[in-house]
């Protein structure tokens, strides 16, 4: 279920990077809705049918910024929550850089979320910066 939201605001953004027609990624949006209806909770749901209306016509299209910012909330909102089902956890390097233990990546990150992706192997891995409190 995460890594369907995940993979759906990377994929998302990528389209929006592309500059791909809006027609096209309400089409999209409306396969992933078909493919997965089964296992998407409701507010996932109204997402993907919010962006599905777009393939109906240029007066429903929503802007990259809008699109673009769907794309980050949803990220931002599955990092947030602990994966229990996950047990490693990224490296930190120095105080604005962590690394990948799989890839040995490293990349910026001041993010105190739960979780953080690595954006070169695209696998999730616990945030050694998550304060629980914080
Ligand atoms: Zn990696």
């Amino acid at each position: 279920m995460r890594y369907i939201k995940i993979q759906f605001a990377k994929e998302l953004k990528e389209k929006i990077k592309n500059t791909e027609p809006t027609v096209e990624v309400g089409r999209w949006a409306y396969s992933v809705y078909f493919n997965n209806m089964g296992e998407i909770d409701s507010n996932f749901r109204e997402i993907l049918l919010d962006l599905s209306v777009m393939e109906e016509g240029k007066e429903f299209e929503l802007s990259y910024k809008e699109l673009e910012k769907i794309a980050d909330d949803l990220i931002e909102e599955e990092l947030k929550k602990p994966d229990l089902s996950i047990s490693k956890s990224a490296t930190i390097l120095d105080e604005k850089w962590i690394m990948c233990p799989d890839c040995i990546d490293a990349w910026e990150s001041t993010s105190k979320s739960a979780m953080v992706i690595c954006p070169k192997c695209n696998q999730m891995f616990h945030n050694p910066r998550f304060q629980k409190d914080g």
